[in-house]
């Protein structure tokens, strides 16, 4: 028996995650000028970060040696959400709350289930866990609902749903969301991950944290990484009951969020010009991609992100070409879809560079 063989045998069998391939691997590998490359492959804020938050960060450079104090950052986004502060827990990015929810709620013996093409944080937070992960297959590309309900088990403890689901784009309406609360049993967790929210078209929002004091085994997930611009400072958030965050914060590192992250975020929640402006540009952007798609006669998702995932045919051949043309994408055969691409929105030139490489690259 070597060492690695005494390690824990559901750690071994996790797939690691295949993050986008940053600008600078991309100009190592291919030699290529860092200015040249276009890099659409984790749904970042193509605007960079909000002013008013940049400025934060700066102020906060001074008192740094000081350990991070959460309270201001976390009473901003209660008041945001209208919820209590103890209803609240700071993530080092979202992907460090699912993971809070998947260490208080799994162990070996339980199980969780996510729908087939949905975020693969979900199998890590669950596998890593010891806990069985169920998948159950997609409709239309998205979460179905009802075959999740279905495949509900006496040792179910979570349900990971993504709205809008990465990588592909899918959003179930508010109401479908609500109508499957109602059937799930009120001792199993429904994680709602939206990270999205922010781009959601305001005639479909709804306010979900509200929904929290109904269904109290509902933990809503959301993060600054995106429509925010601050996904390398790592911070986002969980809505839960009291109780169940109490427990979240049991297990949290007491300082996960640093104190840029907090200053940052603080500012980024009150910038609602920058954050109107990025909508802007991702609804104008989606327009451009989804117009040259058609042109170039490929199938996409409809979709409710900053995002778009499209037919591609070899999705790794044809990602090899943007590649090679400096042009940075998704494949996303990982998630059972070795055909397709996902392209984050880009500012219009960006979108263009794209579109361009694509059509020489089919
Ligand atoms: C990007 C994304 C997140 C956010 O991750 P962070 O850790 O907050 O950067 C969470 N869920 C989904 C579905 C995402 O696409």
């Amino acid at each position: 028996m070597t060492l690695i063989d005494k390690s824990l045998p559901y750690v071994r069998a996790i797939s690691p995650y295949l993050p986008g391939k940053p600008i600078t691997e991309l100009a190592r590998e291919m030699g290529i000028p860092v200015e040249n490359i276009v890099k659409l492959a984790s749904n970042e804020n193509p605007l960079g970060m909000s002013p008013k938050a940049r400025k934060a960060v700066e102020l906060a450079i001074n008192g740094i040696e000081r350990y991070p104090d959460q309270f201001d950052l976390i009473k901003a986004v209660a008041e945001r959400c209208k919820l209590a502060q103890n209803q609240v827990v700071l993530g080092n990015g979202s992907n460090d709350v699912l993971d809070l929810i998947a260490r208080v709620f799994l162990a070996p013996g339980r199980s969780a289930i996510f729908a087939q093409h949905a975020f693969a944080v979900y199998p890590l937070a669950t596998l890593s866990t010891g806990a069985e992960l169920i998948s159950t297959p997609a409709k239309n590309y998205g979460h179905d609902l009802n075959a999740m309900r279905a495949a509900i088990r006496p040792d179910t403890r979570i349900i990971w749903i993504a709205n809008p689901n990465n990588p592909t784009g899918n959003f179930l309406l508010y109401p479908e969301v609500r109508a499957f609360l109602e059937t799930v049993p009120k001792d199993i967790v429904v994680v709602l991950d939206e990270a999205y929210n922010e781009y959601i078209p305001p005639a479909e929002r709804a306010d979900t944290a509200e929904w929290i004091k109904d269904f109290p085994n509902l933990v809503i997930t959301r993060t600054f990484s995106k429509i925010f611009g601050l996904a390398g400072l790592r911070v986002g958030y969980a809505l839960a009951s009291a109780e169940i965050a109490d427990l979240m914060n049991r297990v949290r590192q007491p300082f996960n969020v640093n104190n840029l992250a907090i200053a940052a975020a603080i500012a980024a929640l009150d910038d609602h010009a920058f954050v109107a402006e990025s909508y802007e540009l991702n609804r104008r952007g989606m327009e451009q991609i989804i117009a040259g798609l058609k042109r170039l006669g490929l199938e996409h998702i409809p979709s409710h992100g900053n995002f778009i995932t499209f037919k591609a045919g070899d999705g790794a051949a044809v990602n090899q070409k943007l590649l090679k043309q400096g042009v940075i994408v998704r494949p996303i055969g990982g998630y059972g879809l070795p055909e397709w691409l996902r392209v984050t929105i880009g500012k219009e030139p960006e979108n263009t560079r794209f579109l361009e490489a694509l059509e020489k690259a089919l």
